[in-house]
């Protein structure tokens, strides 16, 4: 090979909205920049058990096994399904988007059989169907559902599933990816027993890292395992030794410590705000944009009573090209939302009001950019009354 010249990479300064990785506080961005120290040093070891307080804290939760996986949300659901799925076990997937399926897919990887609980994409997950499913399939150990299906923007009854589950003698795996911190989540009063999240939806750090935590009773049932969970790297009982508490910490993997110290500081911003006021603000700035997107003439493809803050899926209206759409966004006003995914590509759009990208200035600059492009390309949308319905909103108190 040739040596070429090369030249530092640098990005465009972005706005993030789409289904993330949302606009990270440049506090966090700040936090990565410091010193990298080694991940034995006694103050980086500080660091993470403040680290795994402040991920209590985010998940209400006094669970000990409350860590960061050193990988992305992915790698979070792999943690909950191969620690706690053992070849033969049968689970209840609940699928009402792309989220559900990957699921499946962790459950069949890990030699289990998935029984699938099936709602339209858009929908909540149905409790009447999963309690039919429980009773037809007594023999099944585990409940797994996503909280907030990011593909459609609809948010499902944990506190109810979960619920049910336990009343079975089930274990729960939810996906929190896209709830935490945007929406409430209440590990130990709703009874979960695994759940993992991702850095960079609503906690706005970089992605690549997923927080997980693990009840009691899932904890006895992967201690009780009859066979070695297949996954060397994800198997708890190792991880467990290196997230230990103070000295005890053994080698495992080499923690990413700046990314670490990225999720510190985005856990700390969360700390401040306090978790009431977030879930607060991500509601308030989800109303001014849902009433400017209405106002245009967009419809939401979820039910009102179902539909997360922090993820607004419209429906593309009649005839519009909804990926040049995107393309303007992105080209002309720096500006990123999401297509669809799944049974949804090319017929919705995917708005995100995640963290630090759930602010004022945010839900204006896409009112009117998105508003501007549809207007140029003669979209049939109604004109000059967005910013107005949304100002409407925000000025009245979260
Ligand atoms: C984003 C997301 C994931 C996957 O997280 P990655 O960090 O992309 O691996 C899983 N579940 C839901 C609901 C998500 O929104």
């Amino acid at each position: 090979m040739e040596r070429k010249t090369f030249t530092s990479f640098v990005p465009p300064v972005r706005t993030l909205m789409g289904p993330g990785p949302s606009d990270v506080h440049p506090r966090v961005l700040a936090a990565m920049a410091r010193p990298t120290i080694g991940h034995l040093d006694p103050l980086f070891v500080q660091m993470m058990d403040q680290t795994k307080q402040l991920l209590q804290y985010a998940f209400q939760t006094t669970n000990a096994l409350t860590i960061p996986v050193s990988a992305p949300g992915s790698a979070g659901m792999e943690t909950c399904f191969v620690n706690l799925v053992e070849p033969g076990d049968k689970v209840i997937v609940c699928q009402n988007g792309v989220f559900g399926g990957r699921m499946k897919e962790n459950v069949e990887r890990c030699g289990g059989t998935a029984v699938m609980v099936e709602d339209a994409w858009g929908s909540a997950v149905d409790p009447d169907k999963v309690e039919a499913a429980i009773k037809k399939n007594p023999d099944a150990k585990i409940l797994a559902f996503v909280h907030a299906e990011t593909s459609t923007g609809a948010q499902s009854d944990a506190q109810t599933l979960c619920r049910l589950a336990r009343d079975h003698g089930m274990l729960t795996i939810v996906d929190a990816v896209t709830s935490l911190g945007g929406v409430p989540v209440r590990v130990d009063e709703w009874g979960v027993d695994a759940i993992y999240s991702g850095s960079q939806k609503c906690l706005s750090c970089t992605p690549g890292l997923s927080p997980v935590t693990f009840g009691e009773r899932a904890i006895e049932k992967i201690k009780g395992r009859k066979q070695r969970v297949a996954s060397w790297f994800l198997d708890l009982n190792l991880v467990m030794g290196y997230w230990g508490e103070g000295a005890k910490r053994v080698y495992h993997h080499t923690a990413p410590v700046n990314p670490l110290y990225g999720l510190h500081e985005a856990l700390v911003i969360l700390a401040e705000e306090g978790l009431e006021s977030a879930w607060a603000r991500h509601r308030h700035h989800h109303l001014a944009l849902r009433a400017g997107l209405e106002a245009m003439g967009l419809k939401f493809i979820v039910k009102e009573s179902d539909r997360l803050p922090q993820l607004n899926a419209v429906s593309v209206p009649e005839g519009v090209d909804e990926a040049a759409v995107r393309k303007r966004l992105l080209d002309e006003f720096n500006l990123e939302i999401g297509a669809g995914l799944g049974a949804l590509a090319g017929k919705v759009w995917r708005i995100g009001l995640m963290g630090y990208s759930c602010k004022p200035a945010n839900v204006f600059y896409c009112l009117a950019t998105l508003e501007t492009v549809l207007g140029a390309m003669k979209a049939p949308i109604a004109r000059g009354a967005a910013i107005a319905a949304a100002s409407e909103v925000i000025g009245r108190a979260a």
